[in-house]
């Protein structure tokens, strides 16, 4: 699984849980490493998703 917006390797653990976060965009899931996630507000991960 790969960050959204930036490409990064996101680990997934046990339970389909992520180091990083899921956003629904336009009825799509997205996935978002920890770092885009301090980076950017949600409005600003909206966009570029
Ligand atoms: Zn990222």
């Amino acid at each position: 699984m790969k960050c959204n917006i930036c490409s990064a390797k996101i680990e997934q653990t046990f339970l389909e849980k992520i180091n990083g976060a899921y956003m629904k965009v336009k009825g799509k899931q997205k996935v978002i490493c920890p770092v885009c996630q301090k980076q950017y507000s949600k409005e600003e991960l909206l966009a570029k998703l």
